[in-house]
């Protein structure tokens, strides 16, 4: 059995499923769109969270999807960042990001991952995105049309095959597209913290010898902790009662939350970067962490896949509506030079961050000295924060408002 439709996204994280809504919402009739995945239905583990920045929540907001999480979510107006080794009795912060940087704007939203992915699945269903309950298992381009054959033996074609299927993609190495990737030997816990004292839309990130750990704001007197340690100290962190986990957790960020308590038990995430060479090959293009997985302490991944989703989005939709083939080199070269290049400087920009953080010694002085730079001029503070909104460049036009009728 074969059936055929214009575009099949492969993949039903975020990605994915914000990619065929988007398609849908706005093109309507015009395009079939198919969405493959075999663990649509699995439970969501739905104590991690992501910040959202500004852009991406708009897409969000557009695409019905940010209304119904908004109540689970908080706005950050400050983040402060300290640098300090675990034996420090306190942590001064020594670069700090206000929302009056930005002329008030808040800086990011921080949200459940699952809360998410359940709202674009409903958000996909609901603009008429065909599911299939399914994995692909291998791809092939042919002239006019792709062909993906899945895990139960069924057929399916589309004029534009994307593969949205993370960073293990396996539709990536078939279409032929190398990535460069490493492991970066840590680990992140990921935890709700109760507390007793207010966190005022603060988000904290301490960067110790290990790694960062960030406390970052929830609904309520609750934070979402990110720790990132060694595999070794992940594994005897989760061996540990709730009080000497609660703990280790006040070592690493300070008194100033009050009293913590555990919502949850803690999750583990191996931490990884990929970065894919090139991005499309014929009838076929990556978004997100197939394209680029990238390491949390920036809070970037998802903010970087929903930019690839508007651009495409974009791509597809400029193609559809001269009534042109949207799987074309055309549509395929108009997202990769929107997104290739600012992909790889956001990633490589992350992962030297996150060596920049690692240096010891007269290094870490350079650091700090560096750090002291930025904290003291307005223009880099807001230069840095345009980006890590997603405001910056050529937005994707599903990141921009919509205007209010006349
Ligand atoms: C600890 C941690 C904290 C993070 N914090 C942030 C943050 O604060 N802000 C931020 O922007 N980003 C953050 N990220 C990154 C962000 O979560 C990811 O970049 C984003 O979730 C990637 O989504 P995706 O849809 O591209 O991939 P995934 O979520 O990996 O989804 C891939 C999907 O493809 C499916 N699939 C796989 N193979 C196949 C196949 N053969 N056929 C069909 N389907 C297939 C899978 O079932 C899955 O549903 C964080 C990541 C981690 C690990």
């Amino acid at each position: 059995m074969c059936s055929s439709h214009d575009v099949i996204v492969v993949g039903g994280g975020l990605s994915g499923l914000v990619l065929a809504t988007a398609l849908k919402r706005q093109a309507g009739s015009a395009l079939s769109v198919a969405l493959v995945d075999g663990a649509l239905s699995r439970p969501r583990r739905h104590h991690r969270t992501s910040a959202v920045a500004p852009g991406p929540r708009i897409m969000l907001e557009r695409l019905g999807i940010w209304p119904e999480v908004a109540d689970r979510a908080a706005p950050v107006t400050r983040m402060e960042i300290s640098d300090s080794r675990l034996s420090d009795a306190v942590r001064i912060p020594n670069l700090t990001f206000d929302s009056a940087d930005v002329k008030g704007a808040v800086l990011a939203h921080i949200a459940f991952h699952a809360d998410l992915e359940e709202a674009a699945q409903r958000a996909a269903a609901a603009a008429g995105v065909d599911f299939k309950p399914v994995h692909a298992t291998s791809f092939e381009a042919g002239v006019a049309t792709a062909r993906l054959r899945l895990a139960d033996g069924t057929e399916m074609t589309a004029r534009l095959v994307v593969s949205a299927d993370g960073s293990r993609s396996s539709l990536r190495d078939q279409a032929g597209l190398k990535s460069i990737a490493w492991d970066y030997q840590r680990t992140a816990l990921a935890a709700t913290i109760g507390h007793e004292a207010d966190h005022e839309g603060v988000a904290v990130q301490h960067f110790l010898e290990s790694g960062p750990i960030a406390m970052l704001p929830l609904p309520g007197r609750r934070s979402s902790l990110i720790w990132t340690a060694t595999p070794e100290e992940a594994s005897t962190a989760l061996a540990l009662s709730d009080e000497a986990f609660l703990a280790e957790v006040e070592r690493r960020v300070g008194h100033r939350w009050g009293a913590l308590s555990l919502v949850d038990r803690p999750l583990t995430f191996p931490l990884t970067f990929a970065l894919a060479r090139t991005f499309v090959a014929p009838r076929f293009a990556l978004v997100g962490d197939a394209a680029h997985r990238i390491h949390p302490l920036a809070g970037q991944g998802l903010n970087l896949a929903l930019r690839d989703v508007g651009c495409l989005t974009d791509a597809i939709i400029d193609q559809a509506s001269l009534g042109l083939d949207i799987g074309s080199d055309i549509t395929l070269k108009a997202y990769e030079s929107s997104r290739r290049f600012d992909s790889a400087v956001s990633a490589m920009g992350v992962d030297l961050l996150h060596h920049i953080y690692k240096m010891k010694g007269p290094l870490a002085d350079l650091r700090r000295s560096g750090v002291a730079v930025v904290q003291n001029s307005r223009l880099l503070k807001r230069a840095l924060l345009n980006e890590a909104m997603g405001l910056s460049g050529e937005p994707p036009r599903l990141f921009r408002a919509e205007k209010a009728a006349a």
